[in-house]
């Protein structure tokens, strides 16, 4: 969306096909973030950044010589393509301030500034095309139907602590009690459905034409260049020509079995919380081509979250990811078959899913269990269960939880060691009384103390697992991105086995190979460089090309 939108300011004749009957796929599920260090919302607001402290941090985090020259191209052009989203359509951007980098202790990483976050659209103003926004998952919505953003979640957990918790919960709720009598959800939007619906609404007004239920199959390829595009449409295929590029951009292979069993770590994670409609197109398409696809080693091939399995209102099941709510508070471990801790669970989602991966290559850690007991529940709430939430018992019923009075009736109920929890437990607990972790170090990282509890102490990240009754909540890993895709140049041209560009083609988002290879540095590491990459491909066919 962002290459159409770019294309279609640059002058190009720009036609946007979708696959499904909804624009936004992941991304308008997500939760909207992008990192750009040295963005221009950040430093108006007081945050200072800059690109070579991120790029001493990317060094640092990725590995110098591995995609540097993407890395410092995405630096570059960060800020500029934010910029010229905002100057010339509805895309709009707020500094999110604090927000950890992923690795806050690496040198070059940064405590704030470097994310943003859409600012909230009115889903109103789409009118008739407000249904064409694919909607978020029903695990991040409350009463079926209402946005909750990150700003949000204080004052709806505290309405009744103070009187302008009250008034903000009270507008959401009246706000939302309307939208219901005229629209299937609430039109408040935020977060990666903001992003979306602003695209979009931005795309319509330039009136930029928009295929729905109309995947591209193939390129058209002919003297060493892509001169088209073959879309189905209606059971027919139409071959459409392409006088400056094809952009593929079409969400990653994801739920594509055959790919995920080459590139993911194995035994393959079976969950995935991209969207359904992600199955692998623009990389089959690549690879038919010949097109080089990278990381060429095994195994830094996703971006992940822990995730526990729901079960929808109707049935369904769902995918709750424990991205930033309960790991990090005190009084939560998480632990294997053993009854064994293996991580800081205050870690990033990312880095979170990567130790349960290298853990079970020696004891089995897939799935995991969270474990907590009564007074961590109700202060902090455990997955789908939100803070200060009472009653626990269709979540019990239904297998989502599990309780018991004693660590090994808890460990008996899913099925691991009771002797293996209770030491654990008992060495965790004289970690909460002195406030140092010496396992794993929990709570020693700004970024763990960001999504830890600062009124907590010693540790705002630790505290004792004591009172009865016990809960756990079973952990899968799960893709949230993926980052093997096609490899490209800094202006998102796809390249051949000897890394020679494929003129015409052009790869964005998670079809491309992301430039960080398989590192997560820090909030919106994925759709920060497929905005810049996008912009880029849109600049580069417009004839309008920088050469860094
Ligand atoms: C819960 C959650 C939270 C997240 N939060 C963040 C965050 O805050 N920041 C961040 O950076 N990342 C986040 N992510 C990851 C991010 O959403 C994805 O990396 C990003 O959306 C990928 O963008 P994309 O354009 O490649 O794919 P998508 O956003 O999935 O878009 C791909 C589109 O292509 C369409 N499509 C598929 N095949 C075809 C075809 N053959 N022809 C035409 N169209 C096709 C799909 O239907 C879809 O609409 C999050 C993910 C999840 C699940």
């Amino acid at each position: 969306m962002t290459a159409a939108l770019v294309a279609s300011l640059q002058g190009l004749d720009v036609l946007l096909c979708e696959k499904s009957g909804q624009v936004g796929g992941t991304g308008s599920t997500s939760a909207g973030t992008l990192w750009i260090p040295g963005n221009h919302q950040s430093r108006r607001a007081g945050f200072d950044d800059s690109a070579e402290r991120a790029e001493q941090y990317l060094d640092a985090l990725v590995g110098s010589p591995i995609n540097r020259d993407l890395r410092t191209a995405f630096l570059k052009t960060g800020p500029i393509a934010i910029d010229y989203l905002e100057e010339n359509s509805d895309v709009r951007f707020l500094p999110c301030g604090r927000h950890p980098d992923y690795r806050s202790n690496m040198k070059g990483a940064a405590v704030a500034g470097r994310a943003i976050v859409p600012q909230p659209f009115d889903g109103r103003l789409l009118r008739a095309d407000f249904p064409r926004v694919r909607p978020p998952i029903p695990e991040f919505m409350v009463f079926g139907g209402m946005m909750v953003g990150k700003a949000d979640i204080g004052p709806l957990i505290g309405r009744f602590k103070s009187a302008a918790n009250f008034g903000h919960a009270a507008k959401l709720f009246v706000r939302y009690v309307l939208d219901r009598t005229r629209y299937p959800r609430g039109t408040r939007l935020v977060m990666g459905n903001a992003l979306v619906a602003r695209l979009f609404y931005s795309l319509r007004k330039r009136g930029v034409e928009i295929l729905f239920d109309a995947p591209i199959t193939d390129v058209a390829f002919k003297a060493g260049r892509v001169f088209g595009a073959t879309i189905r449409r209606a059971g027919k295929e139409i071959n459409v020509k392409a006088r400056k590029g094809v952009v593929l951009a079409t969400g990653g292979y994801a739920h594509n079995r055959r790919f995920r069993e080459a590139f993911m770590p194995r035994p393959a994670p079976v969950h995935s919380l991209s969207s359904e409609f992600n199955q692998g197109d623009g990389l089959a398409i690549g690879e038919r081509l010949g097109a080089r696809i990278a990381p060429e080693e095994h195994g830094h091939s996703g971006l992940w979250s822990p995730v526990s399995l729901t079960t929808r209102s109707d049935g369904s099941k769902g995918l709750f990811p424990h991205l930033m709510l309960d790991r990090a508070k005190p009084g939560l471990i998480a632990v294997n078959s053993a009854g064994e801790r293996f991580v800081n669970e205050a870690v990033s989602y990312h880095d979170f899913v990567e130790a349960m991966f290298e853990a079970n290559a020696k004891v089995p850690s897939i799935p995991c269990y969270l474990i907590c007991d009564a007074t961590f529940i109700e202060k902090y709430g455990l997955g789908v269960v939100y803070p200060g939430m009472r009653k626990l018992s269709a979540l019990l019923k239904s297998g989502y939880l599990k309780r018991d009075d004693t660590l090994e009736g808890l460990a008996a109920r899913i099925g691991i060691d009771g002797h293996g929890l209770r030491r654990t437990v008992a060495r965790y607990n004289g970690f909460a009384r002195s406030g140092i972790d010496i396992d794993f170090g929990k709570g020693e990282t700004e970024l763990n103390r960001f999504n830890g509890d600062e009124s907590h102490k010693p540790n705002p990240c630790i505290g004792p697992l004591a009172r009865a009754p016990f809960y756990a909540v079973e952990i899968w890993p799960a893709d949230i991105a993926v980052s093997t895709g096609l490899s490209t140049d800094i202006n998102a041209r796809v390249l051949d086995k000897d890394r020679q560009v494929i003129p015409g083609l052009y790869a964005c988002g998670n079809d491309m190979a992301s430039p960080m290879s398989g590192s997560y540095p820090g909030p919106g590491t994925t759709l920060g460089p497929a905005i810049v990459f996008a912009y880029r491909a849109a600049m580069h066919a417009a004839g309008k090309a920088s050469s860094q």
